[in-house]
């Protein structure tokens, strides 16, 4: 198998960019998985070989994410937009669930979990044209809520808690529930704060199809009696992950993901930190170059913006088409900002290297200079 070199810098907002070593792994085995005469694709779920991938991608995120033990790591299907009903069908017990909304992904949540609970909006960004996260002393929390819900990263409007909320001491003492698709495993948690992560795994973890769910044990076992079993986090828990057949090829690969996070080295720094130190100097030196800019500019409040999705606008929007084609020539693909906020979106997730943001941002500064 030959391999284009250089393959050009991905900034897809997903599914997005895999690290290249992880699909050159997967490309090697492919056909015959570690001596068993099988595609990962072909295994039953159940069987030795397939277990023994389950067992270590488990493991690897625990160890990655620092995963408490009284914490159930499920591998599900459904995606995000699917757990924004799963979990008000296991967590809400039909009650008030509430929500604080950043941007899209926040809304859609707060909205779908209507259908089965009462779902509130304790905070809104929307009167900024969510360019801000509402500070928490501000929200209205209710406090005999089942749970509390956030976006931990907003992907479209670009938009990060560098801190999640701390519900106790805000007089609330509920789960949170964070909705991390778009940047799990790009920083730490602090579980002390969580009750329930969610996220899709197309954004930093693997291929599209995988859900990764990880609860706390006292928040499983009271789904309401609505709830389809695939998605009833107790049958899931009990089963380890496989009550249905699991989106395996999406675990093998992530668990690939994971042992290369777990490897990645920044001077003394090992693994999850490393990759960490690694998306704030990537981040920071992007967001340096647009707000240094005359002609680009992100409008999101500097202590919120993302270090994964990163919008930004030309100063003279005819130009937009012009600035993809060319960033394509050069081999920067998919900048192309969300329908719904228009612009540009650069995702600089796990998998993009320090080179393709440095690449980016020799290209804005040429495209600004051909523009003057
Ligand atoms: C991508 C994304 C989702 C949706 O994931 P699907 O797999 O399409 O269901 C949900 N939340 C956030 C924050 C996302 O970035």
């Amino acid at each position: 198998m030959t391999t284009p070199t250089p393959r050009p810098f991905n900034f897809s907002a997903g599914p997005a960019a895999l690290p290249e070593e992880v699909l050159q792994t997967a490309a090697a085995e492919m056909l015959d998985w570690h001596g068993s005469g099988m595609s990962v694709m072909e295994m039953s779920h159940r069987g030795a070989e397939f277990i023994s991938i389950y067992e270590k991608a488990e493991r690897d995120l625990r160890r990655l994410l620092a995963v408490p033990q009284n914490y159930r790591i499920l591998f599900m299907q459904g995606g995000g937009i699917g757990e924004n009903a799963i979990v008000p069908l296991n967590l809400s017990r039909a009650g008030v669930v509430d929500f604080v909304l950043t941007g899209s992904w926040s809304q859609k949540s707060q909205k779908e979990a209507g259908k089965y609970a009462t779902s509130r909006v304790a905070a809104s960004a929307e009167a900024s044209g969510f360019t801000e996260i509402p500070n928490p002393a501000s929200w209205q929390i209710d406090r005999d809520a089942a749970y509390l819900h956030i976006c931990s990263n907003e992907t479209i409007h670009g938009i990060e808690y560098q801190q999640l909320p701390d519900l106790k001491a805000l007089g609330a003492d509920i789960p949170l529930v964070i909705d991390c698709s778009s940047h799990i495993a790009s920083r730490s948690i602090d579980w002390s704060r969580v009750g329930l992560a969610f996220a899709g795994a197309q954004k930093n973890l693997g291929p599209s199809g995988l859900t990764i769910v990880i609860v706390r044990e006292d928040l499983v076992g009271h789904a309401l009696a609505i709830c389809p079993s695939a998605f009833n986090y107790e049958l899931v828990a009990k089963n380890q992950s496989m009550y249905n057949t699991p989106p395996t090829w999406g675990i093998y690969v992530a668990g690939l993901v994971f042992d290369w996070v777990l490897r990645q080295q920044e001077g003394d720094l090992t693994g999850l930190a490393a990759i960490e130190a690694r998306n704030i100097r990537k981040a920071a030196k992007l967001y340096a170059y647009l707000d240094g800019s005359g002609f680009y500019r992100n409008t999101v409040a500097p202590t919120a913006r993302s270090r994964m999705n990163v919008p930004f606008f030309l100063a003279d929007e005819s130009r937009n088409a012009d600035f993809l084609t060319g960033a394509k020539a050069r081999g920067l693909l998919q900048l192309k900002g969300h329908k719904s906020v228009g612009g540009m979106r650069a995702s600089i997730y796990n998998a993009m290297p320090e080179a393709g943001v440095d690449a980016l941002i020799d290209y804005l500064r040429e495209f600004e200079k051909s523009a003057a």
